[in-house]
């Protein structure tokens, strides 16, 4: 793996030119922050998706998938503080009309050494106005005081103007696990401890988005609420933490190209709270996030709606609200280090430099290209090609020069290119191409799809 090359404009370009992201609305001059997945993306971030489902739910004892409704009742968002406290400090400035996070102001002046997350309205306002931290984008020193802004996005529901309703679009996934704790416990009939993980959309209203798929106001959360007793909180809280950095690892990332991040400043009830950082083309900046929420959420669910959210212990009778230790991730966010982690430029022998997406076989869009060394060889390419069909993602490619189509599946990161020479028609073998060493080993074509299962499996 190697990140050292990898640019963020190189990054957007590749995607572009291979229909893995397009900017979003693009024939209409774009909607900021909005990005689109092409046939490439969506593949690879459907991939991601799957590798982390199979690891939390799958694989991970008592945890439970859920896929909760977007537009919830009004009252969840009060329940869980969103309606009142979701929301950053935001400055704009007088001369540019441009909007900041105070926040991210005094981290950038201060390259990481201060840590605002301490800090109080007032402090960072100080802040500013002592070390006369400028606007990036205009160079002033020219500051509206700091507000806070709400990042819930707002809409309406209701058949006439008079019955209608302010809803929102959800901020975070986890809420619906929340209301559904007892949904899902009844019905799978857990025993706490026990896991309810969803993946789905979420929406905020970004003061400062960019950074490419990094921050945006429309993106997928994977979460993941780990119910649990209190006097547990803190194993599974280290537990959590040690289980969202090795699913990483095992996705192929240098482990000196990620950290922990422990939170100084805590929400008011969060026991602990740390990120897991990658260090991204622009930096180092936050993956995913583990909290231990203490009974927080449940306590403030069950006073807002009026129902019980009360575990009883089936053995002991024991009446308790549970803690949640919460893991959550960014699906873009996570495709944008899977991406950068993966890009190299690699000079070849000759001097001829390829672009190539190293990442692990399981999150490749294609598992394998089959291409027909001539367009002669088309019948018999295709019939393998129907084959692994039935079980992989697999593409083919006739045009141009066999390097060439190398390149081209380098360049999304298909693990093994199979070609179709005259020695298949003699013999059934075809070569097998690694995408990494570039080297070819001869197979015949029915142990292709044995070969594929298990050079692809996560
Ligand atoms: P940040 O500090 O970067 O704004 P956060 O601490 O608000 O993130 P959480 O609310 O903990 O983030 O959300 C969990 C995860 O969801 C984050 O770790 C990140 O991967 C992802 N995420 C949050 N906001 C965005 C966004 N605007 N765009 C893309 N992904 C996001």
């Amino acid at each position: 793996m190697a990140n050292s090359a990898v640019t963020m404009d190189k990054l957007v370009a590749l995607c572009k030119a291979r229909g893995i992201i397009f900017a979003g609305s693009e024939i209409y001059g774009g909607m900021g922050n909005t990005w689109d997945y092409g046939p490439v993306g969506v593949e690879i971030k459907n991939n991601i998706k799957r590798a982390w489902w199979k690891r939390f739910v799958y694989e991970n004892d008592n945890s439970f998938g859920l896929d909760a409704a977007i537009l919830m009742n009004s009252r969840v968002w009060e329940a869980s503080g969103h309606t009142t406290s979701f929301s950053d400090p935001k400055m704009d400035c007088k001369s540019c009309k441009t909007r900041h996070r105070a926040d991210n102001l005094i981290e950038a002046h201060s390259k990481g050494s201060v840590n605002p997350d301490t800090m109080s309205n007032e402090e960072m306002e100080n802040y500013i106005r002592e070390h006369r931290v400028k606007c990036p984008v205009c160079g002033n020193f020219d500051w509206t005081n700091i507000r806070t802004f709400n990042l819930m996005f707002e809409t309406s529901r209701g058949v006439t103007d008079e019955s209608q309703n302010k809803i929102y679009l959800r901020p975070e996934t986890a809420q619906g696990e929340f209301v559904n704790f007892l949904n899902v416990q009844r019905t799978t009939r857990a025993k706490v401890p026990f896991g309810i993980a969803q993946i789905g959309k979420a929406f905020r209203n970004e003061i400062t988005p960019g950074n490419f798929i990094f921050r945006t106001i429309e993106f997928e959360q994977m979460e993941h609420q780990f119910f649990c007793k209190a006097g547990t909180d803190e194993m599974y809280y280290r537990e959590y933490k040690e289980k969202a950095m090795q699913f990483l690892l095992d996705l192929g990332f240098a482990p000196e190209h990620l950290r922990f991040h422990d939170h100084d400043k805590l929400a008011h009830y969060a026991r602990a709270a740390c990120d897991i950082q990658y260090l991204y083309p622009m930096g180092w900046q936050e993956l995913n996030g583990i909290h231990n929420r203490t009974d927080f959420d449940l306590t403030r669910h069950q006073e807002y709606s009026g129902k019980s959210l009360t575990y009883v212990d089936p053995v002991s009778g024991e009446r308790y609200i549970p803690y949640v230790i919460e893991y959550s991730i960014g699906a873009d966010r996570l495709m944008l280090a899977v991406l950068s982690e993966a890009y190299e430029e690699e000079t070849l022998e000759g001097g001829d430099v390829r672009s190539v997406l190293h990442f692990h076989p399981a999150i490749a869009a294609y598992k394998a290209a089959v291409l027909p060394l001539q367009k002669n060889l088309a019948p018999q390419a295709k019939e393998l090609l129907a084959k692994l069909k039935k079980r992989f993602a697999v593409i083919y490619d006739e045009a141009g020069s066999i390097g060439k189509r190398y390149r081209r599946q380098d360049e999304i990161g298909t693990p093994f290119c199979i070609t179709v020479d005259f020695d298949t028609l003699e013999n059934g073998t075809v070569t097998v191409r690694d995408r990494d060493t570039m080297e070819q080993i001869r197979l015949h074509a029915d142990e292709v799809a044995a070969f594929l299962a298990e050079k692809c499996v996560f």
